[in-house]
């Protein structure tokens, strides 16, 4: 039987990035994906690297107000790695960080930009707050219908489609070991350690023992969790992208809402990405979710994402919509992530939910620093899974 340091159960961008960052730290590294690397939420999002607070986040911000001061930290943290990124893995990822403009129509959304600018530049954010006018110099592409924009230079987009790729490529460089059609179905603790058991290519049952286990399964990592016999409340979410033709470039920014349900972007390639958080519906199979296909897609949600997106950047109404799809993500009933130890588990980590394009190679770095060292850059225990401790004080 292989001993290693770390087995990793999930090869999204989590997963990925963190099998870079420890086995260039010199853990021996072993990740398992059950299908391809970048098949799940880490290859079919937005893309968008949004470091001001989302329109999701702010819907309480009075009372939200110190964890979200404590996101707008991280956001800090994840600008520095993200300038540096296509450097570290040697690879051009189509990284843009060309700024970013979260957009207002009415007064109240105005008030609640500024609430939201005040949180932010307490934390050292550089935001700034444009009226009208100063909205349409610096983005002539939104239309009459934008009162106010809160802008931050450091936003941008990145193409999910590469950077999960780039960090496997890297972590496997540097003697991090990749297997892919390996679906893990048994974890069981041992007398120092863990025994992972998955499925190989000769579809026979293989066991590895590692000190420790990184849960990087995304919308499985509460199966994935209980496979030890622990509790992991994540939830899954199905979400609508959609994407027009190309056109010449016009929209160097990430265009966000703060009212409305909206993120635009225009690739590298000229065509615009639309989403923002629409749903789609989830499948299921025998009365529960399902994650083996993707989410139907609801109509309303590609007509109400145009509509928001038309009304912002006229651009769009000229343009024919080329696809649209849908993806699954995993989000806790906090909407934080869950990034850290499970204390009734030693040596049983997770990380996931969150914005995790956004923050996925913050979140690798922080939990790989707290695997191999007990300790991190960047406090993480808001993010813990101790909050949700009281569910696995029953297991045995
Ligand atoms: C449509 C959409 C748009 C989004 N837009 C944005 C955005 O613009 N910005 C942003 O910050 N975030 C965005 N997100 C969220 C972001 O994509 C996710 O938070 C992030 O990709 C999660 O990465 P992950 O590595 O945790 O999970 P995933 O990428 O889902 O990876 C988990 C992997 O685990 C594997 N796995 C599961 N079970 C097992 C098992 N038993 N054995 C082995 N492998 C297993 C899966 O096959 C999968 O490959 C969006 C999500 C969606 C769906």
């Amino acid at each position: 039987m292989k001993d290693i340091d770390v087995a990793i159960v999930g090869g999204g961008l989590i997963g990925c990035a963190s099998a870079y960052y420890l086995a260039k730290a010199g853990a021996r590294v072993v990740l398992l994906e059950r299908g391809q690397i970048n098949q799940g939420a880490s290859g079919q999002n937005a893309g968008s690297l949004h470091f001001q607070l989302e329109h999701r986040l702010i819907q309480n911000i009075e009372q939200d107000a110190r964890e979200l001061a404590f996101y707008v930290g991280l956001a800090k943290i994840a600008i520095e790695q993200w300038r540096g990124i296509d450097d570290e893995l040697g690879f051009d990822t189509q990284l843009s960080m060309g700024g970013g403009l979260m957009v207002a129509e009415t007064p109240e959304q105005i008030e609640l930009l500024e609430r939201k600018s005040r949180i932010e530049q307490s934390q050292g954010l550089a935001v700034e707050l444009l009226d009208r006018e100063e909205a349409r110099r610096k983005a002539p592409y939104v239309s009459e219908c934008v009162r106010a924009a809160l802008y931050c230079a450091s936003e941008g987009h990145c193409n999910p489609r590469l950077l999960t790729p780039a960090y496997a490529c890297k972590a496997a460089e540097l003697g991090a070991s990749i297997v892919t059609g390996a679906p893990v179905n048994a974890i069981r603790r041992d007398r120092d350690g863990w025994r992972v058991t998955f499925r190989n290519d000769a579809r026979s049952d293989e066991t590895i023992r590692s000190s420790a286990i990184l849960n990087a399964s995304g919308t499985n990592a509460p199966a994935v969790a209980a496979m030890a016999n622990l509790h992991l409340p994540l939830f899954p979410v199905a979400l609508t992208m959609n994407v027009t033709e190309k056109a010449a470039p016009r929209v160097p920014h990430l265009v966000q809402h703060v009212g409305r349900k909206l993120s635009l972007k225009q690739a590298d390639d000229g065509n615009l990405l639309i989403g923002g958080g629409w749903a789609a519906v989830l499948r299921q199979r025998a009365g529960r979710w399902s994650d083996s296909r993707s989410p139907d897609l609801k109509l309303a949600s590609v007509l109400g994402n145009l509509r928001v997106a038309a009304d912002i950047v006229p651009l769009v109404k000229s343009l024919r919509l080329l696809r649209t799809w849908t993806g699954t993500t995993a989000i806790t009933a906090d909407q934080l992530p869950v990034l850290g130890e499970i204390a009734e588990a030693p040596g049983y980590f997770a990380a996931a939910g969150g914005s995790g394009f956004t923050y996925g190679p913050t979140y690798a770095r922080l939990i790989s620093e707290q695997m191999l060292t007990g300790k991190t850059s960047y406090p993480i225990e808001p993010f813990s899974p101790v909050r949700f401790g009281v569910l696995n004080a029953f297991v045995g």
